[in-house]
């Protein structure tokens, strides 16, 4: 008989690790978690630059917003989330645009003052009707915005995020943003939105503090391990799990260029840079992500996305007609082994908010906890 039987191994110290780790101690179960980095926290995973001491979000900026009050209460209880709204400009043709396209974008593109009813029935004169049913992101975009607006907002930099021509992408990527005929600029649509005070990785420590939690940092799991424990919790590569015998699962990788200057460096957090030419997809500023604090310095990232190769980071799964073929394929396999539960991000290939991540966390620990209460 083995030792660990009583034990519950979770493979990953993310948000979806973390929150299941969380919910499964507390209801008496002892928790490993595993995780092959030498921090937690995941792709959310914060921290002080030294040289400036502005909190940075190491892999990528990351604002918390949802429309879930349960989510909400969780992450309130861990953390102190001050409210924060993202609002993102953009540089096309020499000017500086308001982003998610609002009634400020469309006035300012057009060189117009229109009102909501009269923007509005100007983007449908440029709207192509005749896409009923648009299956795929550019279809999406010419039929709600129509060609000028997708040119110079999304064309281009949907071809450096996803190194491929909108035509190839699904439209369910685009459907992400809104289009709105006011003056209302806040990125996201959610009534609850903020930042923590102190960054995610406190947050994540927080959630992991508990006598029934052990966490191995710089470890990989052997996925022949989980038969040492009675469930394993897999928030790793789906494809990783199983030795990706039938392909790797493609994904977006991010590389960020970092530098320093005195002051305020560009006025906001995130300016995107939508023109094909520019290399780069945004340039993000992150003292700006917390406006309470003071810096003399600031740090800034230019962000360039590529194809994701063995040993980078996966950040955008890729998802077309091939990779969910593949995902299918990994998702029977997953299928037959038992007590083995995949999620998050990276264990379901799914790209996901922080906030459906928790929400998912914690329906799979329930789900455990009520299968183990059986
Ligand atoms: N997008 C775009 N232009 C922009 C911002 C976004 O074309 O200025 C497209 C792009 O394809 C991106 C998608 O809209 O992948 C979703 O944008 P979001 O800001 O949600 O991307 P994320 O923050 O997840 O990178």
């Amino acid at each position: 008989m083995n030792a660990k039987k009583n034990t519950v191994a979770i493979v990953g110290a993310g948000f979806s690790g973390a929150v299941i780790g969380r919910q499964l101690a507390e209801a008496g179960f002892d928790i490993e978690i595993f995780e092959a980095r030498n921090h937690i926290a995941g792709n959310c995973y914060t921290e002080r630059d030294k040289e400036t001491g502005v909190m940075v979000h190491t892999y990528g900026p990351h604002i918390f917003h949802t429309a879930d009050e349960e989510v909400w209460k969780y992450i309130n209880k861990y953390a102190e989330i001050v409210p924060y709204k993202n609002r993102v400009k953009a540089i096309y043709n020499d000017s500086v645009f308001s982003l998610p396209i609002n009634l400020h974008t469309i006035n300012q593109f057009f060189g117009k003052t229109f009102s909501p009813k009269e923007a509005a029935a100007w983007i449908e004169s440029k709207a192509d009707l005749s896409i009923e049913d648009p299956k795929t992101f550019e279809e999406q975009a010419l039929r709600f915005v129509g060609k000028d607006l997708y040119e110079a907002f999304f064309k281009g930099y949907t071809q450096k995020q996803w190194g491929l021509h909108p035509s190839e992408l699904p439209a369910s990527i685009l459907k992400r943003l809104p289009v709105r005929f006011n003056y209302d600029d806040n990125y996201f649509n959610h009534p609850f939105q903020g930042m923590p005070k102190n960054g995610y990785t406190e947050i994540v420590a927080k959630i992991l503090d508990h006598q029934n939690i052990k966490v191995y940092l710089n470890s990989t799991f052997d996925p022949e391990a989980r038969s040492n424990y009675g469930h394993t919790f897999w928030s790793g590569p789906l494809d990783a799990f199983f030795g990706y015998q039938h392909g790797r699962l493609g994904y977006r990788t991010l590389d960020f260029k970092r530098s320093i200057q005195e002051g305020d460096a560009q006025g906001n957090a995130v300016i995107n840079y939508t023109e094909e030419k520019v290399p780069f997809t945004r340039i993000t500023e992150h003292k700006h992500f917390a406006p309470w604090e003071d810096h003399e310095k600031t740090v800034l990232y230019h962000e360039y996305s590529r194809s994701c190769e063995e040993g980078d980071i996966p950040y955008y799964p890729i998802r077309l007609a091939g990779e969910i073929k593949m995902l299918e394929t990994y998702e029977k396999c997953a299928k037959a082994i038992p007590n083995v539960t995949f999620v998050g991000r990276l264990g379901t290939y799914r790209y996901l908010d922080m906030d459906i991540t928790i929400k998912e966390a914690l329906v799979a620990a329930k789900t455990f906890l009520d299968n183990s209460k059986k």
